[in-house]
Formats: structure tokens, C-alpha cells, sequence
């Protein structure tokens, strides 16, 4: 399972609108969804899309642990779940839009603020094929949020509000 290079905006396949998948049996799908999945644990990030790996299908993985930005830092953290999300679509949306600070790994060194749903369902197919239906808050959310946008060629760099350089107390998704 090779880690994939990410590719930053100067490529154009991160600002095409990406294909559906529809042969699930592929095997060059499995191995681009394990690529992924090794790429963004290296990198590291909690989300990855394919337009960022040079490919234009509609596949992201996200890693998280739902809820954890809500404990005390004494807490011990609960375990990362991981997402594969196939032809995702959102299908219901909170009104109430929060804003947090947002990086991408095709965006190295930038961070910025961007307003997103507070809550979203995630309708999508796993990697065999079977519809899943996720109901995400917070920053799975945000991430869910983000890693959908680039499937349509779109970076946190277009929604946000102020962009600036990368401090070490920046923390976000990717
Ligand atoms: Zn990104």
C-alpha cells in the first residue's frame, strides 16, 4: 500500500468536479481507498479526498473520533473511527452554521476560518458497494463538510472568511 503525493491547487485535477464511482469491484478502487487511507495517516490528517491524490472519483476517507473535541484534555480520547464514503452526498443540513479554523493538506502552511453546518447527514456507499447513511456534528462535520467540497473541486481557501499563515497553535481538520 504506497502513500500516494498529495497534490496542491498549481494541479488542475483538484479543481475538477470528480466522477461517481459506479464498479465497486474494481480493484484499482480497493487500492486507491487503502492508498488513501495510508496517506492520510502518514501525512497525518483526518480526511482525505481522491482529487487531492491526483484522482478524479468521488472518494474520500475521513478519521475521527466522534465527539472528542468536546472532553476535557485530561480525558482519555476516545478511539478514531474511520470513513470511507463513496459518491457521498449531504441530504439534510443544520440551519445553524459554526465557523472554526480549517487546513488542507493540498494547502500546506495556511489556516483559515470558514463558517460550516453544525450538523450534517451523509448519505454515501462504503467501499463494498452498500449504501451508509451517517448523521455527523462538530467537527466530523466539518470534516465530512470539507472532504465533500473538494469532490467538487471546491477548497476551504473559497468558503473562507480570512486566510493567513499557519501558526503552531492553529489546530483543524486535515
Ligand atoms: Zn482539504
Amino acid at each position: 500500500m504506497p502513500i500516494r503525493t498529495i497534490i496542491t491547487p498549481d494541479n488542475p485535477v483538484l479543481r475538477r468536479k470528480a466522477h461517481p464511482v459506479r464498479d465497486f469491484k474494481n480493484p484499482a478502487l480497493q487500492r486507491l481507498i487503502d492508498d488513501m487511507i495510508e496517506t492520510m495517516r502518514a501525512a497525518p490528517g483526518v480526511g482525505l479526498a481522491a482529487p487531492q491524490v491526483a484522482v478524479s472519483q468521488r472518494v474520500a476517507v475521513v478519521e475521527y473520533a466522534p465527539g472528542s473535541e468536546d472532553l476535557p484534555e485530561s480525558a482519555e480520547p476516545p478511539p478514531p473511527k474511520l470513513y470511507v464514503i463513496i459518491n457521498p452526498e449531504i441530504t439534510a443540513r443544520s440551519e445553524e452554521q459554526i465557523e472554526g479554523v480549517e487546513a488542507c493538506l493540498s494547502i500546506p502552511g495556511y489556516v483559515g476560518n470558514v463558517l460550516r453546518h453544525r450538523a450534517v447527514t451523509v448519505k454515501a456507499f462504503n467501499r463494498q458497494g452498500r449504501p451508509i447513511k451517517i448523521k455527523a456534528q462538530g467537527w466530523l462535520a466539518r470534516i465530512f463538510q470539507h472532504e465533500i467540497d473538494h469532490l467538487d473541486g471546491v477548497l476551504f481557501i473559497d468558503r473562507a472568511t480570512k486566510v493567513w499563515k499557519a501558526q503552531p497553535s492553529d489546530v483543524g481538520p486535515e
